[in-house]
This record gives structure tokens, sequence and C-alpha cells, in this order.
């Protein structure tokens, strides 16, 4: 990939002063956050060209990092807790776990510190994740540092949906811009039966605040199960179509933590297509951005969905995402066993640039391409036993965060 050792230049021609008109709106993804809360301001300053200017200059000040498959650093993915209030089968079918100390939490002061070196390498979209992210104590005031962190472009989490509804106001107000909610089932003892707890009806009040606190092009992610929630695969789309929500649905992966995987669970994207054909008629690919995990699609009626389709497809290739678990250990794959630990530097005072070398440092020797290697198995089955997981919870999913 050439443009691994080139800068970021702005936009030619014309494009560059679209894109500015753009952001006044706030409609455009790829200016920064910092940038778009200062261009909401009714009275920027004076000189307003060279504020524009200035601003749209930053990006290319920055040489993309990138690792051994040219694959550029991109996206953080911030578990910020471990815990979760939910059960789901595929994630955490255990009632107990070996939860992380609390004292190596890092505070929301250090995870927007090692936020802000990670938008200083090259990130440029974060997502907070866990665990259950709103089970976090003031998540609010962490979505403020981190939206006032200059040069990121996206800000978005992925929740379970059950205390978005006590939460959305205060996370739109802070500066979340989006949102991903996960919902398998519409049906109350299914959910019950599915995720432990009986508790579809806050999920669904959940998604309604979201859009009532001003949240747009609002996610909604089904994992589908064969023999468990499969057969919702109509009545799921059906009901993202009617909350103005597009459903993504997601291959069951072998990630650790699905401790009950199996090959016959899981449904493909050939699977969830012929599916959809068989009922709507033609299904339309929509044009693809390079590093997004969902394929999205169209159906006759122009509804549209998305596919992850990341255990018979995986996308290793252009995945450009790490993930940094709760208490700082910073993981280059889903699937990778070990993670770089940033916050022992971090309470050991080094400075932010030697631990932008750190990561530098990692990054450019990255390889991973965990769910390429795992379909090329032949003999396929859960990726850690249950006992691996209780010597090191780092494995899990729910601690590094999905
Ligand atoms: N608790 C939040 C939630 O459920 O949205 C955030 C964390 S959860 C680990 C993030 C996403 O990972 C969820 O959409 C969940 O469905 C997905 N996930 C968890 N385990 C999975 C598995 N084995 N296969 C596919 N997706 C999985
Ligand atoms: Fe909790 Fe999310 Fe895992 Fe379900 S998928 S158990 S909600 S972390
Ligand atoms: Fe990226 Fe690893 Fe997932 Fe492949 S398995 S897409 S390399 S995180």
């Amino acid at each position: 990939m050439g443009r691994c050792l080139q800068r970021e230049l702005p936009t030619k021609g014309t494009g560059g002063n679209a894109r500015a008109s753009r952001a006044w709106k706030g409609e455009q993804p790829g200016v920064d956050l910092a940038r778009r809360r200062r261009m909401r301001r009714p009275n920027p300053g004076p000189d307003l060209g060279g504020f524009i200017l200035h601003m749209l200059s930053f990006d290319a000040q920055a040489p993309t990092l990138c690792d051994t498959l040219g694959r550029p650093l991109r996206s953080l993915r911030l578990s910020v807790t471990d815990r979760c209030n939910l059960r789901c089968q595929y994630c955490m079918p255990e009632e107990e776990y070996v939860w992380l100390p609390r004292e190596d939490l890092l505070t929301l002061e250090e995870t927007a510190q090692l936020a802000r070196i990670f938008v200083e390498s090259g990130v440029r979209k974060i997502r907070l994740t866990g665990g259950e992210p709103l089970l976090r104590r003031n998540l609010s005031h962490l979505v403020e540092l981190l939206a006032s962190i200059r040069g990121l472009h996206e800000l978005a989490l992925t929740t379970n949906g059950v205390l978005l509804a006590q939460h959305a106001p205060a996370l739109r107000a802070a500066g979340l811009q989006r949102l991903t909610i996960s919902l398998d089932t519409l049906r109350p003892e299914r959910f019950r039966a599915l995720a432990g707890r009986d508790s579809l009806a806050e999920v669904l009040a959940g998604i309604r605040a979201a859009a009532d606190a001003g949240f747009t092009g609002t996610k909604l992610d089904s994992v589908l199960l064969r023999g468990t929630n499969d057969d919702e695969l109509f009545d799921l789309l059906a009901f993202g179509r009617e909350h103005g929500v597009e459903v993504r649905f997601l291959e069951y992966m072998d990630v650790a933590g699905a401790t009950r995987w199996t090959i016959k669970q899981v449904v493909t994207k050939a699977e969830i297509l012929a599916k959809l054909t068989q009922r709507f008629g033609r299904v339309e690919p929509l044009s693809e951005n390079g590093s997004a995990p969902a394929q999205r699609f169209c159906l006759p009626d122009g509804t549209t969905f998305g596919i992850i389709a990341s255990t018979s497809a995986p996308f290793c290739r252009t995945c450009d995402r790490s993930r940094l678990t709760a208490d700082g250990l910073w993981f280059l794959c889903l699937y990778a066993i070990r993670g770089l630990d940033l916050r022992g530097p971090l309470r050991g005072g080094a400075s932010p640039e030697a631990i932008r070398h750190l990561i530098q440092q990692a990054w450019r020797q990255r390889d991973d391409r965990g769910a390429e290697l795992r379909r090329e198995l032949p003999d396929r089955r859960a990726f850690i036993p249950l006992e691996g997981l209780r010597r090191d919870p780092h494995l899990e999913m729910h601690t590094r965060g999905g």
C-alpha cells in the first residue's frame, strides 16, 4: 500500500472547500471532532478562512503508520470495563468470571491520555466498548475528554442498550457521535435465554431514547446463531426499517469467550443473502469503504443492511483496528494472545513521546491476521477453553472489547 509512507494530503481543487462547507453542517465524518465542536460555535472569529485552513492542514502533517502488511493504524476500540450486565451465550456464557483488579483499571484521565497518544500516532476513529461500556461510571466525562482530542474524526460507542435510555442524552451532549446497539432477538423469552437476563424492554427503550437524544446513523448488531435466533432474520430487518436503524448481521465468531462455539451454529453471509434473495428478490451490494468490516446491501424496497462475515470471509487484509483493555493492555488483533502493556509506562512516568514510540514500534511489526488463520484450521473448535480464560481474563472478548 503506497499510501503508508506518504503524508495525508488535503483534497485538491474544490474538494477541500466542499469538505469544509459540509463540516460546518456537521455532515463530514472525515473532520475531527474537536474541530466540529468548535465549528458549531456561532462566531468562530474574524479570520474565518485562515481558521479553516489551519484546521484542515492538521491531517496533512501526519505520516501514516503501517504494519508489515501495509495496514494503517486507524481505528481503536477502547474497552472501559470488563464487566457486563448481560450474559450472552456467545460471549459470556458463565455467571462468574475472573475480573480485572479495580486498582489496575485506567482512570478516565489516563484513558484519555493514552487515546491522545494513539490519535497522534494515526488513529482517527475511537469506539468505546467493553464489557458493557455504560456500566463505567462517569462515561460522559470520558466522552467529553475524547471529543476534545484534535485529529480524532469519529467517536462511537457499542452498547447492549440496557442502560441507554438513562445515558443517551448526556452522551450526546458530551460529544458522542454514533451508536451501535446489539440486539439479537425481539422475543422476550428468547432474550432471557440468549442474554441470561430479562432486559429486552430496557433495550427497546434504549433504542427509542437514542433517536430522541438526536443520534442518527445508529446501527443494530445481531449475531445470528443457527437454531437459536436465525428465524428472526426478516423480523430484525423489519424492526430496523421501522425504527430508522440499519441492521448488521454478525457471523458467530470463535473468539476467546465463545467457549460454546461450533461451526454448525454459524449462519454465513452466503446463507443470509440466499434467504433474503428468496424472500425479497435481488439483493444489491452497495459500494464499500475499504477497511469497514461490514459489507452493505440493499433490498428492492430500499432497505439497507450490513453483514459482518468475520468467520466465513475475514477482512484481516484491510484490518486497521486494535484494542486497548480497561487496564491498559494493547492488543493488535482480536485473536492475539499477548498485548502490550501501556499502563506500566504511563504510571511509571514515561513521556507521551516514549509511549508513542512503543506504539509505533509495535504496529510496524504487526503481522496478525487471526480470523484468516482460524479459517484455515481443519478441525475448528472453541479458541481457548474455559480454564485458559480463567488463568488469563485478558484473552476474553469482553475484556479486550468486541
Ligand atoms: N456489551 C456491548 C454490546 O454487546 O454491544 C459491547 C461489547 S460486545 C463484546 C461487542 C459486540 O461483540 C457485540 O455486538 C456482540 O454481539 C459482539 N460479539 C460478542 N461475542 C461475539 C461472538 N462470539 N461472535 C460474534 N460477535 C460477538
Ligand atoms: Fe455483555 Fe456485550 Fe458480551 Fe453480551 S456481547 S455478554 S452484552 S459484553
Ligand atoms: Fe483484524 Fe485480527 Fe479481526 Fe483479522 S482477526 S480482522 S487482523 S482484529
